[in-house]
């Protein structure tokens, strides 16, 4: 049985660095989804991938004296290397220089020509080559590029263009009538009133330089560097790779995506261009675009461009995966901006993961040793208050976390499954099973507490897994449980009593050892 298609994408990152925190944020948050989402007996489709054409692409491998191929070629392992360290679970790892997306890039832009939605003209304005982007000269700041800062140039060629303009109505009526189609929704507002402040038509093609995919019609162009980039969604997913300008194999069922993740500096062609450009051509718009935020330090972007010391690769070094993937999505909300720092980090590893979440496993399964030979105890059949008050951390728990999740609130589903950790520490420190350890007559009553409290931590690495799998699959295995990375029907195992008396109870050592500020 499989079950419903559920597709989602990260941007296809830039090479021209290494993956940075920012990099690494979106794609922890999309690997997290596409995880619990394959848990809800989703059939899921994660993609991220690399964009590798452009002209600044082709200044770096010439700075490097090698050809652009070549300079990709040595890029791509490093995007790879850190998805694995970070135990990214893409179904699928596009290069816009592979065959399929070419191809696939090509068949769209034929049928949009075709149709008279590309023509040819003439373009003069101020390039950030940066950001491959022209402005105005009434939207240059300073005489420098608006986005980032940097030195423009006055460039003029003959190009062809995307007739966006006539899809400026389209996509207003798209926008405000589906309120969830961009969020969060100061992102949407951003983007209705770029649309309503008047769209021009697109410059989707260049000469000044060869590094990108050739117009299908006119092999003197290169597709410029966006129009190529957006439309690895949908080549990933085999459109156009029969040179027609349709999804021909297999995986069309994953489109329309299910939801898109972009950072909030590239919206407008995320949720204005890309749409635009789908209706064109007939192919059914995202369901949604959810932009996040930017990780400040200090109050300052972390930005590749600027330099950062930290690395995903040095901070797993210290906290290990699972804590790095637990610190960006409990911290930041995503959809906002969110200050990082290694003083926070250390501070939620100690907090939550060290003393709420590792302590409670480590003292629940050495008491388990202790008092019951490592066997877990018979489930009890009557409940006193504390038990129910318990119980119902537990029961609420797949309801809140799906909501969380259904909007995007990483932290706000973190935060449910830590009622339940935190609920099950103090209902340790209430019923004091050390005390109860020292009577034979209060023995029942120690079997009972100690079994809730199992089955609490049980459900809560259920629910931890999405963002740390490796720690809740410990968690797991301890419990003598089966591989928790095959759940497909997470609300059915996480309903109480699913912990067979009689498993075998590993201690192990501590989940998430102790971390001092200076080491
Ligand atoms: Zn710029």
């Amino acid at each position: 049985m499989s079950g419903k298609p559920f597709y989602i994408t990260t941007p296809i990152y830039y090479v021209n660095s290494v993956p940075h925190l920012g990099t690494a944020y979106t794609t922890v948050a999309a690997d997290a989804l596409a995880r619990y989402r394959r848990m809800t007996g989703h059939d899921v489709h994660f993609l991220t991938g690399l964009d590798e054409h452009g002209q600044k692409v082709a200044q770096a491998a010439e700075e490097n004296g090698v050809s652009p191929q070549e300079w990709v070629d040595r890029i791509a392992p490093a995007f790879k290397e850190v998805w694995e360290l970070l135990d990214i679970t893409n179904d699928d790892f596009i290069r816009t220089t592979e065959e399929r997306h070419e191809l696939g890039a090509q068949a769209f832009l034929s049928k949009l020509y075709e149709q008279g939605d590309i023509y040819k003209g003439h373009y003069d304005g101020w390039y950030c080559v940066p950001c491959e982007t022209y402005y105005a000269e009434d939207q240059l700041i300073e005489g420098e590029c608006p986005s980032c800062g940097r030195e423009v140039k006055f460039l003029k060629e003959d190009n062809y263009f995307f007739r966006l303009s006539a899809y400026q109505d389209f996509l207003v009526d798209l926008i405000e009538n589906n309120p969830s189609f961009i969020e969060p929704r100061t992102r949407r507002n951003e983007v209705l009133s770029f649309v309503n402040s008047g769209l021009k038509d697109l410059s989707i093609s260049r000469t000044t330089f060869e590094w990108g995919i050739p117009l299908p019609f006119d092999t003197d162009h290169v597709m410029y560097v966006w129009f190529d980039a957006l439309l690895n969604y949908i080549t990933a997913l085999g459109y156009g790779e029969n040179g027609e300008p349709e999804f021909s194999g297999d995986l069309g069922r994953f489109w329309p995506a299910d939801v898109q993740f972009v950072g909030k500096d590239i919206i407008r062609f995320h949720c204005a261009i890309w749409p635009a450009m789908l209706h064109a051509a007939g192919v059914a718009l995202p369901k949604q675009v959810f932009a996040h935020g930017f990780l400040l330090t200090k109050g300052e972007k972390m930005s590749k461009s600027k330099g950062n010391a930290q690395t995903p690769a040095s901070l797993v070094e210290r906290f290990g995966v699972d804590a790095y993937r637990y610190y960006f999505l409990r911290d930041v909300n995503f959809g906002q901006d969110g200050s990082v720092s290694m003083e926070s980090m250390v501070q939620r590893y100690n907090g939550d993961l060290a003393n709420d979440w590792g302590n409670l496993c480590s003292r629940l399964f050495n008491m388990i040793g202790k008092y019951f030979d490592g066997v877990v105890p018979p489930m009890p059949t009557q409940l006193t208050d504390t038990d129910e008050t318990l119980r119902a951390y537990a029961a609420v728990l797949p309801e809140k976390y799906e909501d969380a999740i259904q909007s995007l609130d990483f932290s706000g589903a973190l935060e449910s499954v830590w009622d339940l950790v935190k609920g099950t520490n103090y209902y340790i420190e209430n019923e004091a099973p050390w005390g109860l350890a020292k009577a034979e007559e209060t023995r029942p009553r120690l079997e009972a507490v100690l079994y809730n409290a199992l089955e609490a931590v049980r459900i809560a690495a259920l629910f931890c897994f999405p963002v740390m799998p490796n720690t809740s699959s410990d968690v797991w295995t301890r419990l003598g449980l089966g591989d928790i990375s095959a759940v497909k029907d997470i609300a059915a195992d996480a309903q109480w009593g699913k912990l067979p008396a009689g498993n075998s109870v590993t201690t192990g050592d501590p989940l998430f050892p102790r971390i001092y500020e200076d080491e």
